[in-house]
């Protein structure tokens, strides 16, 4: 039996009402849950828009806020480079640093 990956943040409670944690911080400052791995952010986004994400679907924190996976602080772009125009215009006001601290890419 082969479960299929996409519904995996099913069991994903995102009220804060426990307390204990049930996630833990990767090396590029996501969280992540304990027990399935899969990105909190994606798994929030995926609760919002009521169906799983696809692969090519990028969750962006508009606040830049990696660790801040409220419903209102993540926007969902259909590819990368939709979802980098909006790093590039920040880049262009604010400068890279900024634009890149919430930067959800997978580069470094
Ligand atoms: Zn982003």
């Amino acid at each position: 039996m082969f479960k299929t990956t996409t519904s995996r943040c099913r069991n994903a409670s995102l009220s804060s009402r426990r307390k204990s944690s049930r996630t833990y911080t990767d090396n590029n400052g996501y969280k992540r849950f304990k027990d399935s791995d899969k990105l909190v952010h994606r798994c929030v986004a995926e609760m919002k828009l009521g169906r799983p994400l696809k692969d090519t679907e990028i969750v962006h924190h508009k606040n830049r806020d990696k660790q801040d996976n409220s419903f209102d602080n993540l926007q969902v772009f259909k590819n990368q480079s939709e979802h980098w125009k909006i790093h590039k215009i920040d880049a262009a006001k604010y400068g890279w640093s900024f634009s890149l601290k919430g930067s959800e890419t997978n580069k470094k």
